[in-house]
């Protein structure tokens, strides 16, 4: 009889012991699926078939973004007449066909639009006013977003600034910079655009507009400290994810920043601005690459001047700019990292084809390399030469791109 009451005990005990390791086993689950990077999917799946419940795999891969800035949008007279057609529309195709595959590499393409969209009749330097065709066909060939703040904005006053935003938003393109009135800016600035699961916000601030104020009742984003930190500080509280400043600055024709464009930008991160793109000076400025981790930012792009994007300039070091493109990764962890970046030299050729002008913007590497196939010769195959060997000099510490132009365009 002890006997048996000792074994009844012993399976009982044993029983026990099972039954807590399973409980234990059954908590270390549950305490797993809480940290595991897909929310506990998988557990559910475990018991799927019993409690009937569908399970979707979250993505395991982290989101990513490939963010592009072009430079200055120029429009010079004689880059007018050549897009004209004989049916008076204007085509800018040509133009930009040979970019056009670099441009629609990335998810989201940011340019200067320098000249004002204010109607017929279109004008050159030194108050420019240019086709809506150039911008339209632009954000065809895959710019989404366009800066509209810079020295040209006000040239030709409100019916310029009204007709560049109004043309814009028929077509459904976010812009910032400059606002129709304070209403239109407390709706729109700063512009928060939202792809691949980031919410990127687009600051654009301009030094000055040619002396010509911003007329009444129009906002145009001035290059100013205190408007700088409240409208970073506005972008933290709209829950942007990242934030680029796109300041219109420096000095025409410096090769170099200078001390003004340093202490801004450098204002900007303490600020909590993330990367720093500029424009204006007409010529490519040097890209910094900084680890300012005590600002709480891994990695700072800051790329002074993309120089202009195209133009009627000639002179050695204004007849090509830079494209720069860089790769966000949102980690397991929610932190935001730039894991690649590049360089894109082009240089814009100028030619006359049927006694008329047209303009071409070229890849630099792949037009050094293939000048049979872009038609260059003589003065062309040397000015090419030299603005790639200028710019690969400045640029000495950022890496060119390898984009593979021979596929793309042929
Ligand atoms: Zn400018």
């Amino acid at each position: 009889m002890f006997g048996n009451f000792f074994t009844f005990a012993i399976l009982i005990d044993i029983l026990k012991v099972l039954i807590i390791k399973f409980m234990k086993i059954l908590l270390f689950l549950l305490i797993y699926s809480l940290f595991v990077p897909n929310d506990g999917a998988w557990l559910l799946q475990l018991f799927s078939e019993k409690s009937q419940v569908k399970v979707v795999q979250s993505e395991s891969v982290p989101d990513t973004l490939t963010l592009m800035f072009i430079g200055d949008v120029m429009s010079h007279s004689p880059q007018v007449d050549a897009a004209r057609l004989q049916d008076g529309t204007y085509d800018y195709a040509s133009c930009y066909q040979f970019l056009a595959p670099y441009i629609a590499s990335a998810d989201l393409c940011i340019a200067n639009m320098e000249v004002p969209l204010a109607g017929s009749p279109y004008t050159g330097y030194p108050q420019f006013s240019c086709p809506d065709a150039m911008m339209s066909q632009l954000f065809d060939a895959g710019v989404d977003v366009f800066l509209t703040a810079n020295n040209h904005t006000c040239d030709k006053g409100a019916k310029g600034i009204r007709r560049t935003i109004h043309v814009m938003d028929s077509l459904g393109i976010p812009h910032v910079g400059t606002y129709l009135d304070s209403t239109d800016f407390n709706q729109r600035n700063p512009l928060i655009v939202e792809k691949n699961g980031f919410r990127i916000a687009v600051l654009n601030y301009t030094y000055g507009t040619n002396g010509i104020p911003a007329p009444n009742p129009f906002i145009v984003n001035m290059l100013d400290s205190t408007e700088i930190a409240r409208d970073i500080a506005r972008a933290r509280e709209l829950k942007a994810d990242y934030i680029v400043v796109m300041p219109h600055w420096g000095i025409e024709y410096e090769r170099k920043q200078n001390k003004e464009q340093k202490g801004y930008a450098n204002y900007m991160y303490e600020c909590g601005a993330d990367m720093v793109i500029g424009g204006h000076p007409h010529v490519v400025q040097p890209i910094t690459l900084e680890n300012r981790n005590e600002l709480g930012v891994a990695q700072c792009i800051t790329a002074y001047s993309l120089g202009n994007f195209v133009s009627n300039q000639r002179k050695r070091y204004t007849d090509g700019g830079i494209i720069v493109k860089c790769q966000l990764v949102r980690d397991t962890n929610g932190v935001i990292q730039i894991t690649d970046y590049e360089y894109l030299p082009y240089w814009v050729y100028k030619g006359t084809c049927q006694g008329k002008y047209q303009y071409h913007i070229l890849p630099a590497k792949h037009a050094v390399e293939n000048c049979a196939y872009y038609d260059l010769h003589g003065a062309d195959s040397v000015a090419l030469n030299l603005f790639y060997k200028d710019t690969k000099a400045l640029i000495d510490s950022f890496p060119e791109s390898k984009f593979d132009f021979t596929s793309a365009i042929r």
